[in-house]
């Protein structure tokens, strides 16, 4: 490992290793090893000479998921600048806010994505990430790649940028979360022990590289070498075309494009041979049960299920096998973590019985950027936010964040329960539960479902009659609004302050 674990220096390795083998494909075509190791050496001598990134500086990408975005992470790595990965969900308010509390000093940004930043601060330079329109004239990162002259070395270990992956904000303002600056072999031999990925393989990559779950996959693919299919938006029929095409052996996704594939009509489907996908791998938000299920069926032993997050990265995975046995779980800690559910006086739980997530492990996140308090820690172990339980072969099941706990009348429903419980139905495609506040009860359940066939909703007595037939009284929905799609932030998770009612 000459050039480091950083992805940076991953990737200079490999393009001195197998430099003409393709590294990215994406809508634009192939680029290879050798190609994106130059562009992203002149990008990092342009971005220092015309925009003084130094070592140090703070750079914000807001970007989806295609060569540019990997060229400019890895030219920030190269200079040892700081990386702010934005998330394109969010608001032009949050974008300026989040710009500000960084101290982003220059910007990378799609074309599509600059309305974004109308409010971050006009002094802060934007570079648009790829090419820009023809009447544009700043910089885009193909002119300074062009300008680049002289390549940077990979920088040394020590001299490295932090790379900071913004939260969502599903619960709270985003937050700067920095990832561990280095640990490339133990997440790789983390996913190892579970997940049989291979080298010099093609993985296609669907969640976006600006959250951690897609840029683990961009990780793990430098480090095997691998090449990484990229689109900048998700399409399910593409999604099959691309596997079918560049004959992908992985496929990253989050729960809700699995779902999405899954949907498509038999004419939509592209009738082709997918014997070569051996790994699809989820994660980003839970993989429900039948869906699970669903996913073996029509594509065999593939599915991979990896709960974890931003901060603590894999807690568990769950193998095809475990998924087969008890499809509702997400498995158990891979190699070197440390997995424990704890009651309220740090004590574990007997296994069945419900508690908080606490995970160890060399890979937990180096804290947040500015004064944000980090998170709470026991013996070493962190806590996930999450709460849930053990079966007695040790397989974790995650009811739902601690936060997300409904209390009705004195009573405490976890939504995800009710929401499985729901989406069970044939007549249901999905289904969102949330408490909102009761004067008598405190808080009671409004369920948002998305039915199978749009012209004819199930009646919502009956919806209630099956929750109460299988959970208690107070499980029961009282509030049920139908809706042809639950809003979902770029990584497939509700946003619960979209739904009807609830506003943003
Ligand atoms: P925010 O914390 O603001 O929501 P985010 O969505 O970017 O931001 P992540 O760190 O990606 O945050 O979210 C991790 C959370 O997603 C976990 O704590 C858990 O609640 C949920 N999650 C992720 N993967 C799974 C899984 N396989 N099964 C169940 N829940 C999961």
């Amino acid at each position: 490992l000459r050039y480091g674990t950083t992805i940076a220096g991953l990737y200079a390795g490999a393009a001195a290793a197998v430099g003409d083998r393709p590294a990215i494909v994406d809508d634009h075509g192939m680029v290879t090893f050798a190609e994106l190791d130059h562009r992203a050496g002149a990008l990092a001598a342009a971005m220092s000479r015309e925009l003084d990134v130094t070592a140090g500086s703070t750079v914000g990408l807001l970007a989806r998921n295609h060569a540019g975005f990997v060229e400019a992470l890895l030219a920030c790595g190269r200079i040892g600048a700081h990386v702010i990965l934005l998330n394109t969900g969010m608001s032009p308010a949050q974008a300026a806010v989040v710009a500000e509390q960084q101290g982003i000093e220059v910007l990378v940004v799609d074309v599509d994505l600059l309305d974004k930043l109308e409010e971050v601060d006009a002094d802060v330079p934007r570079v648009l990430c790829g090419t820009g329109p023809d009447d544009h004239d700043g910089w885009t990162t193909q002119t300074l790649v062009a300008a680049g002259v002289g390549r940077p070395e990979p920088p040394k270990p020590a001299e490295h940028g932090r790379t900071v992956v913004m939260t969502s904000g599903t619960t709270g303002a985003p937050k700067g979360a920095q990832r561990p600056s280095s640990g490339g072999p133990d997440a790789l031999a983390a996913i190892l022990s579970r997940i049989p990925v291979r080298a010099d393989e093609a993985s296609l990559v669907l969640p976006p590289l600006f959250h951690t779950w897609g840029l683990a996959n961009l990780q793990i693919a430098a480090a095997m070498r691998s090449t990484v299919v990229l689109r900048r938006r998700f399409e399910p029929a593409q999604a099959l075309a691309d596997l079918s095409a560049h004959r992908c052996t992985v496929m990253a996704a989050v729960p809700v494009m699995l779902q999405r594939i899954l949907e498509l009509a038999p004419d939509e489907r592209p009738q082709r041979d997918f014997a070569h996908l051996r790994i699809v791998a989820s994660s980003g938000s839970a993989l429900p049960g039948p869906l699970a299920t669903k996913w073996m069926e029509a594509f065999g032993p593939t599915l991979y299920n990896l709960y974890g997050s931003t901060e603590v990265s894999w807690a568990t995975i769950a193998t095809p096998e475990d998924l087969r046995a008890a499809p509702g779980t997400a498995g158990k800690p891979p190699l070197g973590t440390a997995l424990r559910v704890l009651d309220d006086d740090g004590r574990d739980v007997p296994a069945g019985e419900i508690g908080r997530i606490f995970v160890g492990n060399d890979l937990l996140f180096e804290g947040y950027t500015g004064d944000v308090a980090g998170k709470e820690s026991i013996d070493g172990l962190m806590a996930t936010g999450d709460v849930g339980s053990l079966d007695a072969e040790g397989r974790l099941y995650v009811s739902g964040r601690d936060d997300d706990m409904i209390v009705s009348g004195g009573e405490n429903v976890f939504p995800k329960e009710v929401e499985d419980l729901l989406a069970h139905r044939d007549d249901v495609k999905e289904a969102a539960v949330i408490g909102v506040d009761d004067e008598e009860f405190g808080q009671r359940l409004a369920a948002f479902v998305v039915p199978t066939d749009r012209d004819n909703p199930p009646d919502p007595d009956e919806l209630r009659a099956h929750v109460k037939a299988n959970l208690a009284n107070f499980s029961v929905p009282r509030d049920v609004t139908f809706l042809d799609e639950l809003p979902r932030n770029p990584t497939g998770k509700v946003v619960a302050r979209d739904l009807p009612g609830q506003g943003s």
